[in-house]
């Protein structure tokens, strides 16, 4: 009995916080009811990423996060930008 309430409250937390973060709450209701501790976790760190600022790297032209220190694809050495790319979470919202 003890289990399902616990479930119960961390699929409220974490529909809370998916649902603060602009993703869908009885998504998040639901996996962090299933996972305990992992989803919860999972909505806390969720968008995260998508709220970085991209930039474009100058080597190769693959969208990198701002933060990325070494382009993933081609290994250029990166520069924090002057100019960033808007977060995916931005774009995703004028949509
Ligand atoms: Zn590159």
């Amino acid at each position: 009995m003890s289990y399902i309430v616990i479930c119960f409250f961390f699929g409220l937390a974490g529909g809370v916080v998916g649902k603060i973060k602009g993703s869908s709450f009885f998504l998040w209701f639901a996996i962090s009811a299933l996972l305990p501790f992992a989803g919860l976790l999972g909505a806390l760190l969720y968008r995260v990423e998508r709220d970085e600022p991209r930039r474009r790297c100058p080597g190769c032209g693959k969208v990198v996060k701002a933060y990325e220190a070494l382009c993933t694809r081609c290994g250029t050495e990166l520069e924090y930008p002057d100019v960033v790319i808007e977060p995916e979470s931005a774009a995703a919202a004028r949509r």
